[in-house]
């Protein structure tokens, strides 16, 4: 079992800290927010808001300059907004006024401020005047604002001055901060409280998703992966779980695969030792006997052999490290050639090979690996085909798009619960472990060659009935011809 330790030294700090922190950052900063605008910039947020309002009313008053709704205009916005307009023409002349505040306000009070106002529309460069004025009357700052007129062709035709009334904000202001102090009573411990929950709903599931990780890094494959909280957390348990069920998948196989090799290896160097002892101790004098065992070791060092070569190239396969070398080649003639060779030594394995060709057909592979693939699944025909008959059929059935290579048997075919097995690694029947020599590779090399190739293959068995092994390899179209 391997053992691992977690490097904490980062000193990075936990989910559930972290939240409550920024929890707690956010308060700060809505309390800041609060205090100074509410608070500190009160008085300057209401003198500006008041500027833009009554600079807004004007601008609407000035629009019906010079219309017969101009009058009725006028009163209503006094009235409505609570401020004194007085309209001068050209020369500073009155022309019309409006008084709510019964003539203490700053232009009708008898001081002659309005002529100053004036003078500075005059004088400044965009005529507006806006400034803040306290008036000793009415113990109160004023808000003066006043704008020109103009006329139908853009020129100046007169003057319009406003005096509206600024509240005090202190008592406004008093207010806001016994309201503030109050939302800042209630607001600190319910972001306590919301951040404690918050942090607890993420930071549970992910320590205990943490638990049964480490549970799974020390092999336990049964730990379970339980989300919760939110959709980040549940994606994550089932990545974890699906993790855990490869890794006790490839653990499995990788046992079975040693358990397979050593056993296998085993077998021939037991075998081997022991003849060689038999050489030493007894047959060492003995010509005949002594040629026999080294016959047996000489079949066990090529069946281990065998098996040394068989991993290589599967792995090799499997890795992707082994391109294919593809050329075009007419599988008709490779199979008769294949069928041939079989043919020759048929008579003395004591097998009939009944090969039945078609028309020639063209595909793009690597000839040296599928003359592999049908020699590993004639070899297998061979060796489980009946005892009685020895028969094994070579087929090639032209279709459209792909040519059907079929090898069949008499043997005693496959239980259907072991076919989907016989293409896995090392897997070899129970029933043909000793009889036949193998090395439980052969269908695993085919298949990954097969797959390297995208050709699609598989097998069609009845028990007592014997097994067909296909595969179906893809036309070749010639790119040009297209
Ligand atoms: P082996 O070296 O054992 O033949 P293979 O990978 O070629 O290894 O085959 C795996 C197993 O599949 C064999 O042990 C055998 O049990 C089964 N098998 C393969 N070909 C046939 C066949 N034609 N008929 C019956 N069983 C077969």
């Amino acid at each position: 079992m391997r053992k691992y330790k977690i490097d904490h030294s980062g000193g990075n700090l936990t989910i559930r800290v972290k939240i409550w922190l920024f929890f707690m950052m956010l308060i700060c900063i809505v309390f800041i927010l609060m205090w100074t605008f509410q608070v500190v910039f009160l008085e300057q947020f209401y003198e500006m808001m008041k500027v833009a309002s009554v600079g807004r009313n004007v601008e609407k008053l000035a629009s019906s300059y010079n219309t017969e709704q101009f009058d009725e205009n006028l009163i209503d916005a006094a009235m409505k907004n609570d401020m004194c307009i007085e309209i001068l023409d050209k020369d500073g002349t009155e022309k019309y006024y409006q008084c709510v505040f019964s003539g203490n306000c700053l232009m009708h009070n008898g001081s002659g401020d309005v002529y100053f106002f004036y003078m500075e529309m005059l004088h400044n460069e965009d005529g507006i005047v806006s400034r803040k004025v306290y008036n000793d009357t009415m113990q109160s700052d004023m808000l003066i604002y006043g704008r020109p007129l103009y006329d139908e062709h853009g020129e100046i035709s007169g003057y319009i001055l406003t005096n509206a009334r600024l509240v005090p904000v202190q008592a406004t202001r008093q207010i806001f901060q016994q309201i503030t102090m109050i939302i800042t009573f209630l607001l600190v411990p319910a972001g306590i409280v919301l951040s404690a929950y918050a942090a607890e709903n993420l930071s549970t599931p992910i320590n205990r998703l943490t638990v049964s990780a480490r549970r799974l890094a020390q092999g336990d494959y049964t730990a379970q992966f339980t989300g919760g909280g939110c959709a980040e957390v549940d994606e994550l348990a089932d990545t974890l779980t699906y993790a855990s069920k490869e890794l006790s998948k490839t653990d499995e196989m990788q046992r079975d695969l040693i358990a397979n090799v050593s056993h296998d290896m085993r077998t021939p160097l037991t075998m081997m030792k022991a003849y060689a002892e038999m050489i030493r101790d007894l047959s060492g004098n003995n010509p005949v006997k002594r040629e026999q065992h080294l016959n047996v070791i000489i079949d066990e060092a090529d069946r281990l052999s065998m098996l040394v070569s068989d991993m290589l190239d599967l792995s090799k396969f499997e890795s992707g490290t082994q391109k294919l070398e593809q050329e075009r080649i007419d599988i008709s003639e490779k199979l008769r050639e294949i069928a041939r060779r079989y043919e020759g030594i048929s008579e003395k394995m004591g097998y009939h090979l009944y090969f039945t060709g078609d028309a020639p057909y063209y595909i793009c592979c690597d000839s040296g690996k599928i003359e592999r693939v049908i020699c590993n699944l004639l070899n297998n025909a061979i060796n489980y085909t009946s005892k009685e008959d020895r028969s094994v059929y070579l087929r090639q059935i032209n279709r459209p798009d792909c040519v059907r290579i079929e090898i069949t048997d008499t043997g005693d075919g496959i239980e259907e619960d072991k076919i989907k097995r016989i293409f896995d690694k090392y897997y070899r029947s129970e029933n043909h472990k000793r009889e036949v020599v193998g090395t439980g590779l052969g269908l695993s090399i085919v298949k990954a060659i097969l797959k390297m190739h995208g050709y699609n293959y598989g097998v069609n068995s009845k028990l007592g009935e014997g097994s067909t092994f296909w595969f179906e390899a893809t036309a070749f179209i010639n790119e040009e011809e297209k």
